[in-house]
C-alpha cells in the first residue's frame, strides 16, 4: 500500500499543471482501488462551490460543468463535516443529490474523503462502484492517507495554476487572475513591490530535475570546469583542515582520488552526450547510481563510501549551480524580490547593493536565521509560503507584505496603489523617528535602559550606526563564516572583527563565539543529524574543537588591540562546566596573544541563556561571568518544544507565552541577585511590546535589529516606568499568549503609539 501511495504522490507531484495532476490522480487511484469511478471535486473560493475537476468513470463532458455547494449532495456533506463518508447505497441516503449529466446514477457505493491542507478544505476525493457494498476499513484508510498526502501537492499545483494565470476552475479557459494571494508567515516587517528573481538552495542532488539541452558540448565543458573547481575547493578545505584536524585530511585525499578517477567523470560525460542531458542531470544520475551500488555492499567501510560519493557529487553540483547563478547576477532588476524554496543568509549578499527590496521563502519561519538577518537589513520578508511555486516565478511582479506574511502575484492597479501608500507611510515614520537618534532610551520619569544592535554583516553594522545604538549586543560571528567556502583563517577573522570593533569604538561590541549547528550550516563543515537543534550546536561544537575556538578568540583579541571594546559571549550554554572550560580556553588564547607582544585588555565574558537548563542555573552562571544575555529565540523554541524553523508549528511559537515570560523574569532576578548585568538579544527585545515588558522586569540592556531600535526607543520615551510595571504585573497573571500580546498592544495604543506596534493595516 505504501509503495502504491508513494508512487501516486510522486507522479502527481511531477505533473506540470493542475489539470494534469488531477487527471493522473483520478486515473491512478481508480486503478489502485479497482473501483468503477474516481473523481475529484475542488472548491472554487469565489463561488464557494465544489466543482468536478477530473474523473475516471463519470461522463467527461461533466468536468468543469457540475458543481455542488457544501449544503448539497454527499460531496458537500463530506466537505461540511470534514470527514470521510462511506455508504453502501448512496442513492437511498437523504443527502444524495443526483448530478445530471454525470452518469453517476449507475453507481451504488460511495466513499468520499475531504482534502484538507493546513486546516483549509480544498476539495473532496470520491470513489464509487456499481455493486452495492461498503468499502472496507483498509480501503477507507488508503483513501484518507492518499488525500492527506495529496493535499499539499494539490495546494501547490493550484497556487501554481493561479499564479501562472491558469484558472483552476476552468481548465480550458486560461484566464489571468490578478491579486492571487499566497499565505506565509511574517518574516521581516514592511512591504515591497518588485520583480522576482529565483535562486536555488544549496546543492541538493535529489532535487535536480532532468533537462534536455541542445548544446551538449557546452554542458561537457561546464562539467569539466565544475570538476576542476571542486578539486581546487577540496584541496583548499583539506589544507585548512590539515592544520586543524590532521586525522581528517585523509578524507580529502580520498575525495581527490575520486575526482581524479576518470571512470566517474567519463560516465557523466557519456550521459550528457548520449541523452542530451544537462550537466546537473547527468551528474545526479551517475552519483546516485554509484552511491546505491556502494550502499548495497556488506562491507561497512565500503558501504560508507556512498556518503563520500554523494558529498563529492554535491560539491560538483554546487560548482555547476554557481556558474548558473553568475549568469543570473547580470539580470537582477532594480527592485529585486528574491524568491527561493529555502532562502539562506548567503543568498542575501548575491544581489548587488541597493537592488534587493523583498524576500520570500517557501520554507522556514520568522525565527529562521535568514529572517533575523532580513530584519537587521530592513528587507520586507515572507517566510514559510509553502504553496509558492518557486520554480515558475522568475520575472513575475510581486507584492511582499512582510507585516501579515502574504505574497500577491499579478497585482492589480488598485492593490499596487494601496501598497505604494503603505511604503510611503513607512518612510514617513522612519523619517520622524530620526529626530530621537541621539536621545537616550529613557522613560518620562527618567528610567534608562541601554539599547544596542544585533549585527552579522558589516553592511548591517554600518546601517546601525545612524540609528543611535549604544553598541553591539550580539555580533553573530557565524554569519561571515557562512559567507565563505572554507574556514576563514586567523588573519581573515581578525580583519572582519576589527571592522566591527572599529565601527563602534568606544562603544562595546559583544562577539558571540561561533554558533553553528541547528539551522546554521557551513557547507564546508557539514553536520548531519536527525535532531540538529538538540544536537551538536554552538559551544558544544567549539569545545569539541578547541583549535577552532582558540583561533577565533585569538582573532577577536587581536582585532581589539587599540580599541579594547570587545566583549565575548558563549552560546548554547547548558552547564557551568562548559563555561569553566570555555573560560580556560579564553585565558589561554589571551596569554598567547599577550606572549606575541600585543597589548590588549582582557575582555568581559558572558553567557547566553537560551537553554531551559540555564534558566534554572542562572544564578550560578551569573556568579561565574561578567554578564548574562538571554537568547529568547532559542529559549522560546526549547521551552515550548516548537522548532523555530518549522512553518507547520509556527503558530505555536510565541515568545509571549507565560512560560517564556516567567523564565525571563527569573533570569532577570537571578542576575540582580548576583549583581551581574542582564540583557536580552533575542527578537523579543526588538518587539516594542516585548521591550517594555523586559524593561519592567529589570533588564539593563536590550539588543535588537537596527530597524526596530528607533521604534523601541520612541515607545520607551513616551511612557513612564510605573505604567510598564503595572502592565507587567497584569500580564504575568495571565495564561494565554495571545491575550498577553493584545493587552500590551492595547496599552501601547492607549499611549497614542499604536503605529509602532502594527504600523499599518495591510488587509487587502
Ligand atoms: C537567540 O537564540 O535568541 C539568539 C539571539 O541567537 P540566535 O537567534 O542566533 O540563535
Ligand atoms: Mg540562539
Amino acid at each position: 500500500m505504501l509503495t502504491t501511495l508513494k508512487r501516486i504522490v510522486q507522479e502527481v507531484n511531477g505533473a506540470s499543471s493542475l489539470g494534469e495532476a488531477l487527471t493522473i490522480l483520478v486515473d491512478r487511484v481508480q486503478r489502485a482501488m479497482e473501483t468503477d469511478v474516481c473523481s475529484v471535486y475542488l472548491l472554487n473560493p469565489d463561488t464557494r462551490r465544489y466543482v468536478l475537476m477530473a474523473t475516471q468513470g463519470l461522463n467527461q463532458d461533466a468536468v468543469g460543468q457540475v458543481s455542488l455547494s457544501s449544503s448539497e449532495g454527499l460531496v458537500g456533506w463530506v466537505a461540511a463535516r470534514e470527514e470521510p463518508i462511506n455508504l453502501e447505497d448512496a442513492s437511498s441516503h437523504p443527502r444524495y443529490h443526483y448530478l445530471s449529466g454525470t452518469g453517476e446514477e449507475r453507481y451504488k457505493s460511495f466513499l468520499g474523503v475531504p482534502i484538507i491542507h493546513h486546516r483549509r478544505i480544498l476539495g473532496v476525493l470520491v470513489i464509487q462502484q456499481s455493486e452495492q457494498r461498503k468499502f472496507d476499513e483498509s480501503e477507507e484508510a488508503f483513501m484518507v492517507t492518499m488525500s492527506a498526502q495529496l493535499a499539499a501537492v494539490l495546494a501547490h499545483a493550484e497556487a501554481t495554476g493561479q499564479i501562472l494565470g491558469f484558472d483552476s476552475n476552468n481548465q480550458d479557459n486560461a484566464k489571468k487572475k490578478s491579486d492571487v494571494m499566497i499565505p506565509g508567515a511574517p518574516g521581516a516587517p514592511g512591504v515591497a513591490i518588485g520583480t522576482v528573481v529565483v535562486l536555488s538552495p544549496t546543492a541538493d542532488l535529489y532535487d535536480v530535475p532532468d533537462r534536455h539541452v541542445k548544446d551538449v558540448e557546452r554542458e561537457v565543458q561546464r562539467f569539466q570546469a565544475a570538476i576542476e573547481g571542486a578539486r581546487v575547493q577540496i584541496q583548499q578545505v583539506g589544507e585548512t583542515l590539515a592544520d586543524l584536524r590532521p586525522g581528517e585530511q585523509a578524507l580529502f585525499d580520498v575525495y581527490i582520488r575520486m575526482v581524479d578517477d576518470d571512470a566517474l567523470g567519463n560516465e557523466v560525460i557519456r550521459r550528457i552526450r548520449d541523452e542530451q542531458q544537462w550537466a546537473q542531470g547527468a551528474l545526479r544520475a551517475v552519483i546516485l547510481e554509484y552511491a546505491a551500488h556502494f550502499e548495497q555492499m556488506d562491507d561497512v567501510y565500503l558501504a560508507e563510501r556512498a556518503t563520500d560519493i554523494k558529498d563529492l557529487g554535491a560539491r560538483v553540483l554546487a560548482q555547476l549551480q554557481e556558474t548558473i547563478e553568475l549568469v543570473q547576477e547580470l539580470d537582477f532588476p532594480a527592485n529585486t524580490i528574491l524568491v527561493s524554496e529555502e532562502l539562506t543568509p548567503s543568498m542575501l549578499v548575491e544581489v548587488p547593493e541597493g537592488k534587493l527590496v523583498g524576500l520570500v521563502s517557501a520554507r522556514g519561519s520568522a525565527n529562521s536565521h535568514v529572517a533575523i538577518l532580513a530584519r537587521a537589513l530592513g528587507i520586507p520578508t515572507v517566510m514559510g509560503a509553502v504553496d509558492l511555486p518557486c520554480k515558475q516565478m522568475e520575472g513575475l511582479e510581486l507584492v511582499v507584505d512582510g507585516y501579515r506574511g502574504r505574497v500577491y502575484s499579478h497585482p492589480s492597479k488598485r492593490l499596487r496603489k494601496q501598497f505604494q501608500g503603505i511604503v510611503e507611510e513607512e518612510k514617513a515614520l522612519v523619517k520622524g523617528l530620526e529626530t530621537i537618534k541621539d536621545l537616550p532610551a529613557e522613560t518620562l520619569d527618567g528610567k534608562r535602559i541601554a539599547l544596542c544592535v544585533n549585527t552579522g554583516l558589516i553592511t548591517d553594522a554600518l546601517r546601525s550606526l545612524d540609528r543611535g545604538a549604544e553598541g553591539v549586543g550580539l555580533y553573530r560571528t557565524e554569519v561571515p563564516f557562512m559567507m565563505k567556502d572554507r574556514f576563514p583563517s586567523e588573519s581573515e577573522q581578525t580583519d572582519i572583527y576589527q571592522r566591527q570593533l572599529k565601527a563602534f569604538a568606544p562603544q562595546p561590541v559583544t562577539m558571540r563565539t561561533l554558533d553553528i549547528g541547528g539551522d546554521k550550516a557551513l557547507t564546508y563543515f557539514p553536520i548531519e543529524e536527525d535532531n540538529p537543534f538538540l544536537g551538536w550546536r554552538g559551544i558544544r561544537v567549539t569545545l569539541d574543537h578547541p583549535e577552532i575556538f582558540l583561533l577565533q578568540i585569538r582573532a577577536m583579541l587581536k582585532a581589539s588591540v587599540g580599541y579594547n571594546n570587545l566583549q565575548i559571549m558563549l552560546p548554547m550554554i547548558t552547564s557551568p562546566s562548559e563555561v569553566e572550560e570555555a573560560q580556560r580556553l579564553i585565558y589561554r588564547a589571551y596569554q598567547e596573544v599577550v606572549d606575541e607582544g600585543l597589548k590588549v585588555e582582557m575582555p568581559k565574558v558572558g553567557v547566553m541563556i537560551e537553554v531551559p537548563a540555564a534558566v534554572y542555573q542562572a544564578r550560578t552562571l551569573a556568579s561565574m561571568v561578567d554578564f548574562l544575555s538571554v537568547g529568547s529565540n532559542d529559549l522560546t523554541q526549547y521551552l515550548l518544544a516548537v522548532d523555530r524553523n518549522n512553518p507547520r508549528v509556527a503558530e505555536l511559537y510565541d515568545a509571549f507565552h507565560p512560560a517564556v515570560l516567567h523564565a525571563l523574569q527569573q533570569v532577570a532576578q537571578a542576575g540582580k541577585a548576583e549583581n551581574c548585568p542582564v540583557s536580552v538579544c533575542g527578537e523579543l527585545a526588538g518587539n516594542p511590546a516585548g521591550a517594555i515588558l523586559l524593561m519592567a522586569m529589570g533588564y539593563d540592556m536590550l539588543s535588537m535589529n537596527a530597524t526596530n531600535l528607533p521604534r523601541v526607543k520612541s515607545l520607551i520615551r513616551h511612557m513612564n516606568s510605573e505604567q510598564a510595571a503595572d502592565l507587567l504585573d497584569k500580564v504575568m497573571a495571565m495564561d494565554n499568549p495571545q491575550i498577553i500580546s493584545s493587552t500590551v498592544e492595547l496599552a501601547i495604543k492607549k499611549l497614542g503609539q499604536g503605529k509602532l506596534v502594527r504600523p499599518v493595516d495591510t488587509s487587502a
